[in-house]
């Protein structure tokens, strides 16, 4: 009999995880039950998308061909229970339906502070292309907007609302932007570049309530009893992983739903992958969350072969995300920073554990106008890196981390005060690479 495939969640992870299904086995029956009116997009296109600079049908990786390809029976609905003794899930209309083999690839959802006045209209947070066409629509009406939060998402929504030309309030809890990643000379440059581009930047500053009118967003109070008048608050303070399909089931979870190298929960046949999944990471010797797309699609991958009794465990390689900060490429690899950023209580979207898990490294940097290159290096090998601006080196860097690769030779050099760094990473490289085939 055909093998029943239950996928919950149409994202990038679950729809990686059917393509690795449906390529190791022909006849299986693959149901994708997704809660999105909107399918399957891509998260980080929604701020590009919120800038005018991708249009909502670029949004799409996949046409009707590509699912059709992939024999998939796609459900619009939402789970609400999970029975793992039973094999079956419900349902938000009642029904039961029965799996052999079941992936949790649930994401995860903005988390809303409990600060009074968070329920009023014009409260908008940045976790679907629902949430971005709702910002879009509030836009027109040109609103004064606040953005609280910090992270990638943050940055995003406050881009999308200076592209449509929103006078717009960014309150920071600290002194600086996204202080347990970037470091000091990072911070300010994401945060001149805001400046310049006529955005208000309040530090030391908490939101402690948004004030209503008829329902509505009127303004916020801070901690520190000033009043901003606006009509839109943006929240972008972290995300908490969709666990509680697997939390009412008795899955074990922490932060995510604990997985084995499988990417297997801790009952039978059920996996998760994903925002969702909490990941043990080699690097750091810990189970992690990532929010990473790249992250979620080689879970889903690596998920989807399991399901299909192809077993084959999950590494976890290093986090890599190239970003925009304030307009500026950043890529971001490996781990770099340390501690909590008090804009953010957890994880945010785009985000990584593993990053903020630095142990003793030093550092090299350089900087020239806007490009900057910083490099966590330990006794041997690199760690991290953070490469603002021109990113000739950001792949080169993503390699040498990954594969740990030997930098004795040019180590001393890289610590010298006034090294080139730039030049010395890549003639390191093109040695490097003669030698090591990469992936
Ligand atoms: C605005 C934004 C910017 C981002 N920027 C970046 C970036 O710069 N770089 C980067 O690498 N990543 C970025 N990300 C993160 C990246 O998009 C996610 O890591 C990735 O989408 C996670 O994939 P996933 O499949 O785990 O979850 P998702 O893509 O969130 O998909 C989960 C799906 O499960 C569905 N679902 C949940 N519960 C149920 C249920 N009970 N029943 C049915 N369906 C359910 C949800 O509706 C959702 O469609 C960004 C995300 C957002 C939103």
């Amino acid at each position: 009999m055909a093998q029943r495939y239950l996928i919950v969640g149409a994202g990038a992870a679950g729809i990686a995880a059917a393509e690795s299904i449906r390529s190791l086995d022909p006849s299986g029956d693959i149901l994708v039950v997704g809660q999105d009116p909107h399918g399957y997009y891509s998260r980080p296109g929604l701020a590009y998308y919120l800038t005018g600079e991708l249009p909502e049908r670029l949004l799409f990786p996949f046409t009707k061909k590509d699912f059709d390809r992939l024999l998939l029976r796609r459900l619009h609905a939402r789970i609400v229970a999970l029975r793992p003794q039973a094999h079956e899930v419900t349902l938000d209309d009642g029904h039961s339906l029965p799996y052999d083999r079941l992936l949790l690839a649930t994401g995860s959802l903005a988390a809303m502070p409990p600060t009074p006045g968070v329920d009023l209209e014009g409260v908008v947070k940045l976790d679907d292309l629902a949430d971005a066409r709702r910002i879009l629509e509030r836009c027109r009406r040109r609103p004064a907007a606040v953005v609280v939060g910090g992270g990638i998402t943050a940055l995003e929504i406050v881009e999308g609302l200076r592209a449509c030309h929103v006078r717009t309030h960014y309150l920071l809890r600290g002194e600086r932007y996204w202080g347990n990643v970037l470091d000091e000379t990072e911070s300010r440059i994401v945060e001149r570049r805001l400046q310049h581009e006529g955005i208000f930047l309040h530090y030391h500053t908490e939101l402690a309530e948004i004030v209503g009118r008829q329902g509505r967003v009127a303004g916020i109070l801070t901690q520190d009893g000033r009043r901003v008048d606006c009509e839109l608050v943006a929240v972008a303070i972290g995300v908490r992983p969709r666990l509680e399909l697997a939390g009412d089931a008795g899955l074990a979870t922490e932060r995510g739903i604990l997985v084995n190298e499988y990417l297997q929960a801790s009952a039978p046949d059920i996996y998760a992958a994903g925002d969702v999944a909490q990941v043990f990471d080699p690097f750091s010797g810990k189970s992690v969350l990532d929010t990473l797309w790249g992250v979620a699609v080689a879970q889903g991958r690596a998920a989807g072969r399991n399901m299909a009794g192809q077993a084959t465990p999950y590494h976890k390689s290093v986090p890599f995300n190239v970003t925009r900060l304030a307009g500026l490429t950043t890529t971001i690899v490996g781990t770099v920073g340390q501690g909590r950023d008090k804009d953010l209580i957890g994880i945010a979207r785009g985000d990584s554990e593993t990053w903020r898990q630095l142990p003793d490294a030093l550092v090299a940097q350089t900087a020239f106008d806007v490009n900057r290159l910083r490099l966590l290096v330990a006794e041997s090998n690199l760690l991290g890196a953070v490469v603002m601006g021109d990113q000739t080196l950001s792949l080169p860097l993503y390699r040498l981390i990954a594969h740990q690769a030997d930098i004795t030779p040019i180590r001393e050099r890289l610590l010298q005060p006034s090294a080139r760094l730039g030049d010395l990473i890549a003639g390191f490289w093109s040695d490097w690479r003669e030698h090591h085939a990469t992936p």
